[in-house]
């Protein structure tokens, strides 16, 4: 793993390095005041800084101390500390404060980034000795909803999903596009993309809001569209929170059904599986939601499932074993109303009858659709109860284009990966032009293959604290260098999703022809560089740093 510059990391509980930091810190100040010495430079010193903020008058509040909580994050392998926090009540309240910090210019090296909830992996939300904004205090303005021929409820960016679900749920209606977990918020998904199992059908989240109200890293406060201010909108969505901190989302809505008819199937073919998975993607009348999953040598798999799923053939199912197999699952639910229960069971066995699974591998349920959608959260509950969930996870996802992803399933299920135990690896096509608004998704910052269909592939380990064998970080997180390493010997045309990278040399590779249009959005709406520093894009112009 390699040092960031200009950043300083450690690994989780390591008191050792906790008193390291402290040395360096001391160090840093002793840096800055040779810096003050220096005739053009006069960086402020941090108590300073800490009393000017404590003067703006916002209606929220700071806190300087007690930080470990946003020095985390759910990947549990970096931790930043940051010198305040901020837990604003309005929009102004962090426009002000980053109007205050670009009005200091260059005179400091203060950073900002916008905390959602934490649910990045590699420090994207944290600060090293910034102000942290805490995205779930901002309250306002309260959900509003319009119902009418195109609903749509305008939140606060730091509102849950799942918030947003019960609330448009009381109104018969529900947002389109999700991801696999609720518990984010809209302004963190947003700044990423939004992927789960609709996204073929309706794009990711980012394809499904219709305005934003934006605080760029000059402290201003600009709404946007697709018709006012589009390339700020455009910019924004994906844009991983370089260009501004997202205060208000307007959510595209659509009716929503009361229940789901959730089905599984095994394929030991990946050419079979891809093929059905696209054949799926690609035709009209299909299912609601289609991903899908890789599992490499697992016992008593099927017997598994029986606490959600029932089997179609329950004695042949028994008969079915899973050990020692590369097998793939195709997870498809298909959304309905209970009157239309004769219908839609009709219009599944005609989907079905079109695929070629292992016939007696075909598992059904039928649940809620507040119990499908919210259905890694029952998983979470269950891990928080052996003390699982808090651990690191070293998480890895992949855009990979269709014409590829044969010789990838090929080199590395089974090769470079050869069992599953460490966390699901999700795989599943989308269908770039089918999105309703397609010519959206190529303006977003989103970053994906050149290809109209490609495959997201989450690699979704966890790792074992303190673990050096198998299950431990360092070995998960060498298997997943080694299926980069793969990607980019094999010329794959695979793009990161959630992407990390700690230069900005590997950043222009990974925007390619974009970079340009990406680099001068931030030269536009944050020329500071104060925003969303865990990123590691765009460096903070400062006095101190050009020492
Ligand atoms: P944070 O981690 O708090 O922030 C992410 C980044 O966005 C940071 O750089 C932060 O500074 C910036 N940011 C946060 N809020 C704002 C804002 N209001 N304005 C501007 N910038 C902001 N993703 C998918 O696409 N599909 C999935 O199915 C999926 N499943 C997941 C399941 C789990 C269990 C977890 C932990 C993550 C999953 N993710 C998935 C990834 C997730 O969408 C991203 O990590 C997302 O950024 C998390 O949202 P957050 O609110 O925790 O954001």
């Amino acid at each position: 793993m390699k040092s960031p510059p200009t950043h300083f990391f450690f690994k989780h509980n390591s008191m050792l390095l906790r008193c390291l930091i402290f040395i360096l810190g001391i160090c840093s100040i002793n840096r800055s005041n040779i810096c003050c010495d220096q005739p053009f430079a006069n960086p402020l010193s941090f108590s300073v800084i800490q009393s000017s903020l404590k003067q703006l008058k916002i209606e929220g509040y700071f806190s300087f101390k007690n930080f470990d909580h946003v020095a985390k994050d759910f990947g549990n392998i970096y931790h930043f500390l940051p010198s305040a926090v901020l837990y604003p009540k309005s929009v102004s309240d962090i426009s002000s404060t980053i109007k205050h910090i670009f009005d200091m210019g260059t005179t400091t090296d203060l950073t900002v980034a916008a905390r959602g909830h934490g649910h990045s992996v590699e420090g994207q939300a944290q600060a090293y000795k910034g102000v942290i904004i805490s995205m779930e205090s901002l309250r306002a303005p309260v959900m509003r909803f319009h119902t009418g021929e195109l609903p749509f409820v305008d939140v606060s960016a730091g509102e849950l999903w799942i918030n947003i679900l019960h609330e448009s749920l009381k109104l018969g209606l529900t947002p389109k596009s999700w991801t696999d977990y609720l518990h984010l918020t809209v302004g963190g998904t947003l700044s990423n993309a939004g992927i789960s199992g609709q996204a073929f059908k309706h794009g990711p989240q980012t394809n499904n809001v219709y305005q934003l109200e934006v605080v760029t890293g000059k402290g201003e406060v600009i709404t946007c569209s697709e018709e006012q201010n589009a390339d700020l909108f455009y910019g924004v969505l994906g844009g991983l929170g370089q260009f501004g901190i997202i205060t208000r989302a307007r959510i595209a809505l659509q009716p929503a059904p009361k229940k789901v008819k959730w089905i599984r199937v095994l394929y030991s073919d990946f050419s079979t599986f891809s093929n059905d998975q696209e054949q799926l993607i690609s035709s009209k009348d299909s299912f609601d939601y289609i991903e899908g999953f890789v599992i490499i040598n697992r016992t008593g798999l099927l017997n598994n499932w029986r606490t959600t799923f029932n089997p179609k053939d329950p004695l042949l199912a028994r008969k079915f074993s899973s050990e020692g197999k590369v097998l793939y699952c195709l997870e498809v639910a298909k959304y309905f109303n209970p009157e239309e229960t004769t219908n839609t069971d009709q219009n599944i066995d005609a989907l079905l009858s079109k695929l070629n699974y292992i016939e007696s591998t075909l598992f059904q349920s039928e649940v809620s659709y507040v119990e499908f959608l919210d259905r890694v959260h029952i998983s979470e509950m269950k891990l928080q109860e052996k003390g699982l969930w808090d651990v690191p996870h070293p998480w890895l996802n992949l855009l990979i284009p269709k014409s590829k992803i044969h010789y990838f399933a090929q080199e590395v299920f089974g090769k470079i990966l050869t069992d599953t135990s460490h966390g699901p690896i999700l795989i599943y096509p989308v269908n770039k032009s089918k999105y309703s608004n397609h010519h959206h998704s190529h303006r977003t910052s989103m970053v994906t293959p050149e290809e109209d269909i490609m495959y997201l592939i989450a690699f979704l380990s966890s790792a074992m604290p303190s673990s050096t064998g198998k299950d431990g970080l360092e070995h998960i997180l060498d298997k997943n260098k080694k299926i980069l390493n793969f990607c980019q010997k094999a010329h794959i045309g695979m793009k990161r999703y959630l992407p990390h990278y700690t230069t900005q040399e590997d950043w222009k590779v990974h925007f390619g022809p974009r970079w340009e249009t990406f680099a001068r959005r931030k030269s536009t709406y944050d020329p500071l560089a104060i925003l969303a520093p865990g990123q590691r894009i765009f460096k903070r112009a400062s006095l101190l740093q050009q020492q």
